[in-house]
C-alpha cells in the first residue's frame, strides 16, 4: 500500500444524508443504511429496523463501499476488437445505442428462425422471475441459474418430500430449539439471521452439534463437532433413521396424521403398478394433480379404510392382502425394511464416525423430540376439520445446505434428512423447521416445465417456463426419442428432476453440439471462465475453439457484469451493469422473497446514486430488448412499448390482466391500501421506500404453524395465489413420484421411456425411498491413487469471485491455502507452508499447504474463488491472487467418465442434475525442490479493459466521500 500518498480534501458541500437499500454483498439480503455525503458513500452500517439482520452487518456488507468504487468496474459497452481473439480482453467501446441495435438484430434472428439458438445463463442472481419471464417471452427453453451447480439437491430433496426446503424457503426455529444439528453448511447461505440465531439458541442454553468434514464458521462455536467423510451424509441419516425406528423414539401420531406412513403401497412385484400408492377407485380423487383417495390399513377394523377416516387408526406397520387379493404394505413398513441393515456399525464404515457416537446422536434426537415437547396455546382447524386446541413442538432443528447437496449421490441424502426431519415430527412446527412463504407447496409443485418439442416456436413464447418440477415421466421435456430438448439437458432422463437446470454442462454442450449447437449465449454475472465452471482450464479452450471455417464454436458470447472478470475477457460482447448500490431490485414472492416464519415479506433495492458512466442494470437491459424484440408481455396488442423503465414494470407488471399478483405484495390497489393481492399502486415504491425497502405481511397466530395441513392458512394462500390448491400436503416419507420414473425405466409405465442406456441408471436411482450409493465419481476413481477428499468452501469474508477483488476484504484473504490435517501431511513429508501439487484424475494444481487440526484427515480442503488469474478484476498481474492463488476447479470435471459407447454424462446428481462438486477424489505430494513459488495453472496477463480505472492504492484504504488522494 503506497503510504506516501497525500490526501486532497474538499470542503464538505453537502449535509450527510442516510439512504436505505438492500445488501448484496452476498445473497442474505440484509437492510442496510448507506452514509453519504456529496453524492459519495462515506460508509455503510446494518438497518437496525431491518427484519432479517436487525442492524447487524458482517465484513462484507461494510465494506460494499470498495466495490463501489472497484477500480474493476466497467463502465461502458464494449465490443472485442476485430481481429482479436478471444479471452485476449481486446476491446473497443461503443454506445448503448449501438449495443441494443446489435442484440435486437441478432436475437430477432434466432426468434425468428429457432429460439433455442438462444441461450440466457445466470450466476447468483436475484431476479431469477424477471429473467425466466425474458427467455419464455423469447421463446428459449435454455434458460437456467446458478441453482444446478449450488445446491438444487437441497431444493428438489426437500421440496419433494415436505414441501419445503432450508434457507428463503424455510429454517430452523432456534428461538424454540433445544437441540440443533447443522450438517454440511459454511457460513455463506442465510448469513447474518443465523449467527443472531444461533448467538441467541446458545445464550439460552440449546446445544448445537455440528456435523462437517471441516470446523468453519458456525461449526467453531459449536458445542460438538462431528468430522465426518464427505459424501457420506446420506449413510449417516439412514443409520439414525434405523436408531429411532429401533428404538421406537419416533413420533408415530405426526406421521400417521401428516405423512404418507400409514399409505398402503401395492406390493404385487409383477403389477404394473407396483411400489405404487393403491388408490379407491369408487372415492373421489378430489384433485387428480394430488389424488387423496389413497388407504390405510385401520387397526380397529382390520380391514382398508380411506386415510383420515373418522374413527379410524392405521397400521405403521405389517404387511396385508386387500379383498381383490392385492399384496399392500404401509409405506412406513417399507422404510423399515429398508433402513433395518442401516446399522451404526454399518455407518461407521463409511462416514467415519464411531457407531457409538450415531447411536448417541439417534438418542439424543429422539429424546428431545419425544421429552421436551412444546405446547403453544394457538387454536387451529386442520385440513380434515380436526380442531386443535394447542400447536405441539418438537423441538430439534436442522440446518443442511451445500455440504450435503453438491454430490452426485445428494438428493437421496436429503430425502433421508427430510425423513429423519419428519419422523422426529419437527415440520412446521415451534422448535423444529419452520415454512417462509411462499411455502410448502405441493408436492411436487404444479408448474411444469413443457414437455415436447413443439413448446418451442419461431416468435412465440415458450409453450411453458423454462424451468418446472416434473411429477412423471411424461412431463419430461424431451422428443418422441427421449433426446433431450434442452441445451443443458435439463428435464431429460439424464437428470429428470433438473428443477434449477444444469448451467455446469451448458458451455460443453455448446461446445460439442450436443444436443445441438447455439448461436448466442449470455451470461449474467456468472464467472463461466473461471470459479463458476468446472474444469476451468478446457472451459476457457471451448469458449475459444472454432469451427473449420473459422467461425467460433459458440459464436457469439455477451457478458454482462459490472467488474472485469476472467470472464468478460472471452465475451463479444460486454454489457457494463450496475451495483447494488445504483439499482432497483426486487426480492419478490414470484422469486425468492425474504419471508420469516410468521409470514410473507418481500423487499426491494432503491438506487443510493446514480450509475456509473454508463453503467445501465441488466433488468433495463432486458426491459429494453424485450420492448424492442416485441415480446406479448411487452407491447400492447398494437405493438407500442408498455414499460419506460423496469421500475414502472415491477409497478405495473401483472402475472395475468387484472389478477392483481405481480413481482411485489406491498401497497398494492390504486391507495396502496392492499396488501397482497390488488391492481398496481403508482407510488408504490415510495412506499417501500418509506418502510426500510420492505414490506412483511404477518399471518395470524393460528397460520403460522403445520401449514402443510392447515385448513385457514391453505385457504388464505390459495386466496392470495401462493397456492394454486388448498389441498392438505401429505409428507413425502415414501415417493411415488420416484416409483413412477423407475416403473417407466423397468417398461412398466406407458408413455415416455428411457433412451436404452439410461434405464438402468434411472431404474437404480429413483429409488422412492431413500438410500447410500457412493458418489459417482468414487465409483469411476482409482481410490487408492487418490484416496482424499477435497472440498471448498466461501469464506466468511468474502462471496463468490466479486469480494476478492475488494480492497477492504482482501486484507483478510489475498491468497488461499490447501489446508491439510498435519497427520495427512507428515505422513507425506510435507511442511506447514509448503508447496504442493494436488492432483485428480482430472488435472493438477500447484498451491501452498497450511496444516489444520479443523479437518478430518481423508479430507483436505481450500476457500473458494479467491484464486484469479493473472491481470484479471483489475487486479495487479503478479497480485497474490493470481500467483500464490488457486482454484479447485481445475481438477473437477463437468462429466464422468465416458461411458463404454463413448457418450459422456454430466458429473452430477444423476436425479436432480446437480453439480457434483464435491465428489472429487485427489491425491497430494511436495512439490520438488527448485520449482516456481508460484502457484499452478497460469494464464497470460489480462490486459486492463477499456474504461475501467487506474488503481488508487491509498484511497482503497481510506475513502470518506469528502476528498481523494491523488
Ligand atoms: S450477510 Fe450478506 S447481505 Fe447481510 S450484510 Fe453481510 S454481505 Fe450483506
Amino acid at each position: 500500500m503506497n503510504q506516501t500518498a497525500v490526501l486532497h480534501r474538499k470542503p464538505a458541500t453537502e449535509r450527510p444524508e442516510i439512504k436505505h437499500t438492500t445488501c448484496y454483498m452476498c445473497a442474505c439480503r440484509c437492510g442496510i443504511r448507506v452514509h453519504m455525503r456529496d453524492g459519495e458513500v462515506r460508509y455503510i452500517d446494518g438497518n437496525p429496523n431491518h427484519p432479517l439482520n436487525n442492524g447487524v452487518i458482517c465484513a462484507k456488507g461494510a465494506s460494499g463501499i470498495m466495490k463501489q468504487y472497484s477500480p474493476a468496474r466497467l463502465t461502458k459497452p464494449l465490443l472485442r476488437k476485430p481481429g482479436s481473439e478471444r479471452g485476449a480482453g481486446e476491446f473497443e467501446e461503443i454506445s448503448w445505442d449501438d449495443a441494443f441495435s446489435l442484440l435486437t438484430e441478432r436475437l430477432a434472428k434466432i426468434r425468428a428462425t429457432d429460439p433455442k439458438k438462444f441461450a440466457l445463463f445466470t450466476g447468483r442472481d436475484q431476479m431469477q422471475a424477471l429473467t425466466g419471464l425474458f427467455a419464455r417471452q423469447f421463446g428459449t427453453p435454455n434458460y437456467a441459474a446458478h441453482g444446478g451447480f449450488c445446491s438444487v439437491n437441497m431444493a428438489a430433496g426437500m421440496i419433494y418430500t415436505i414441501g419445503g426446503s432450508f434457507w428463503e424457503f424455510g429454517g430452523p426455529d432456534l428461538d424454540r430449539a433445544k437441540l440443533f444439528v447443522m450438517i454440511g453448511t459454511a457460513e455463506d447461505h442465510h448469513s447474518n439471521p443465523m449467527k443472531i440465531a444461533i448467538s441467541k439458541f446458545k445464550r439460552s442454553g440449546g446445544k448445537f452439534i455440528s456435523i462437517n468434514p471441516v470446523r468453519t464458521g458456525y461449526s467453531a462455536i459449536a458445542d460438538e463437532w462431528i468430522p465426518i467423510k464427505p459424501g457420506t451424509d446420506g449413510a449417516l441419516m439412514l443409520a439414525i433413521i434405523h436408531e429411532l425406528i429401533e428404538q421406537g423414539l419416533y413420533d408415530r401420531d405426526f406421521l400417521v396424521r401428516y405423512s404418507n406412513a400409514g399409505q398402503l403401497v401395492s406390493q404385487d412385484a409383477d403389477a404394473d403398478d407396483f411400489g405404487l400408492f393403491v388408490e379407491d377407485e369408487a372415492s373421489d380423487p378430489v384433485n387428480p394433480m394430488y389424488p387423496q383417495n389413497k388407504l390405510w390399513w385401520d387397526r380397529f377394523s382390520d380391514g382398508p379404510v380411506a386415510t383420515h377416516a373418522e374413527g379410524a387408526d392405521p397400521y405403521l406397520l405389517g404387511r396385508f392382502t386387500l379383498p381383490d387379493g392385492r399384496k399392500v404394505a404401509p409405506s412406513f413398513q417399507l422404510l423399515k425394511e429398508r433402513v433395518a441393515s442401516n446399522t451404526p456399525e454399518w455407518a461407521e464404515g463409511i462416514t467415519g464416525i464411531p457407531a457409538e457416537t450415531i447411536r448417541r446422536l439417534a438418542h439424543e434426537m429422539g429424546v428431545t423430540a419425544r421429552d421436551q415437547k412444546i405446547e403453544l396455546p394457538i387454536a387451529w382447524t386442520d385440513s380434515w376439520g380436526k380442531e386443535h386446541k394447542t400447536v405441539t413442538g418438537n423441538p430439534v432443528a436442522f440446518h443442511a445446505m451445500r455440504g450435503l447437496a453438491a454430490h452426485s449421490n445428494g438428493f437421496q441424502t436429503i430425502r433421508a434428512l427430510a425423513i429423519l426431519m419428519s419422523i422426529l415430527g419437527t415440520i412446521d412446527r415451534p422448535g423444529g423447521f419452520r415454512h417462509k412463504a411462499p411455502f410448502p407447496r405441493a408436492i411436487p409443485p404444479s408448474a411444469k416445465p413443457p414437455n415436447s418439442p413443439a413448446a418451442v416456436k419461431p416468435n412465440t413464447p415458450l409453450g411453458g417456463m423454462p424451468l418446472g418440477w416434473p411429477a412423471n415421466p411424461d412431463d419430461l421435456f424431451v422428443d418422441d426419442d427421449g433426446n433431450p430438448v434442452r441445451l443443458d439437458k435439463g428435464f431429460s432422463w439424464e437428470a429428470p428432476l433438473s428443477v434449477h437446470g444444469l448451467m455446469h454442462n451448458a458451455i460443453t454442450n455448446a461446445w460439442r453440439g450436443d444436443p445441438y449447437p447455439i448461436d448466442t449465449l449470455l451470461l449474467f454475472m456468472a464467472n463461466m471462465a473461471w470459479n463458476s465452471t468446472m474444469n476451468t482450464s478446457e472451459v476457457r479452450k471451448m469458449l475459444n475453439d472454432k469451427r473449420e471455417d473459422g467461425e467460433y464454436k459458440i459464436p457469439f458470447l455477451v457478458v454482462c457484469d459490472a467488474f472485469q472478470s476472467e470472464t468478460t475477457a472471452f465475451a463479444d460482447l460486454v454489457l457494463p451493469d450496475t451495483t447494488y448500490l445504483e439499482r432497483h431490485d426486487v426480492m419478490s414472492m414470484l422469486d425468492r422473497p425474504i419471508s420469516e416464519f410468521d409470514g410473507p415479506i418481500d423487499s426491494v433495492r432503491i438506487p443510493v446514486m446514480e450509475p456509473k458512466g454508463e453503467c445501465k442494470p441488466f433488468q433495463e437491459v432486458l426491459i429494453e430488448l424485450a420492448s424492442r424484440l416485441k415480446f406479448p408481455a411487452f407491447v400492447t396488442p398494437e405493438g407500442h412499448r408498455k414499460y419506460k423503465n423496469y421500475p414502472e414494470f415491477i409497478v405495473n407488471y401483472e402475472t395475468e390482466p387484472g389478477s392483481g399478483i405481480g413481482f411485489l405484495a406491498g401497497w398494492r390497489g390504486a391507495g396502496g391500501d392492499k396488501p397482497m393481492k390488488g391492481e398496481p399502486n403508482p407510488r408504490q415504491w415510495e412506499m417501500y421506500a418509506k418502510n426500510n425497502c420492505v414490506f412483511h405481511y404477518a399471518l395470524p397466530p393460528s397460520y403460522r404453524y403445520m401449514r402443510n395441513w392447515n385448513q385457514g392458512y391453505m385457504e388464505w394462500a390459495q386466496r392470495m395465489r401462493i397456492r394454486r390448491f388448498a389441498d392438505p400436503i401429505l409428507i413425502h416419507i415414501y415417493s411415488d413420484v420416484l416409483q413412477g420414473f423407475r416403473l417407466a425405466a423397468q417398461g412398466k409405465r406407458a408413455g415416455k421411456q428411457p433412451p436404452q442406456h439410461l434405464r438402468a441408471r434411472v431404474e437404480k436411482y429413483f429409488d422412492p425411498l431413500p438410500f447410500y450409493y457412493e458418489p459417482l465419481e468414487s465409483q469411476a476413481a482409482d481410490n487408492v491413487e487418490y484416496p482424499l477428499n477435497a472440498v471448498t468452501q466461501r469464506p466468511m469474508a468474502m462471496y463468490h469471485s466479486w469480494d476478492s477483488q475488494n480492497a477492504w476484504l482482501r486484507q483478510i484473504h489475498a491468497h488461499n491455502y490447501l489446508f491439510v490435517n498435519p497427520l495427512l501431511a507428515r505422513s507425506k513429508g510435507i511442511g506447514d507452508g509448503d508447496w504442493i501439487w494436488v492432483e485428480s484424475m482430472w488435472g493438477k494444481v500447484r498451491c501452498m499447504c497450511r496444516y489444520s487440526e479443523a479437518v478430518e484427515p481423508g479430507t483436505v480442503w481450500t476457500w473458494n474463488a479467491i484464486g484469479k488469474a493473472s491481470g484479471a478484476w483489475r487486479l495487479d498481474a503478479d497480485a497474490n491472487e493470481s500467483q500464490k492463488g488457486f482454484l479447485l476447479n481445475h481438477l473437477i470435471s463437468e462429466e464422468l467418465p465416458p461411458l463404454p459407447d463413448g457418450r459422456r454424462l454430466s458429473n452430477s446428481d444423476p436425479v436432480t442434475g446437480q453439480a457434483a462438486w464435491y465428489d472429487v477424489r485427489v491425491s497430494i505430494r511436495k512439490a520438488d525442490a527448485g520449482e516456481p513459488e508460484q502457484s499452478w495453472p497460469q494464464f497470460d496477463p489480462l490486459p486492463a479493459a477499456p474504461t475501467t480505472s487506474r488503481i488508487k492504492r491509498a484511497w482503497q484504504a481510506y475513502r470518506a466521500g469528502r476528498g481523494e488522494f491523488k
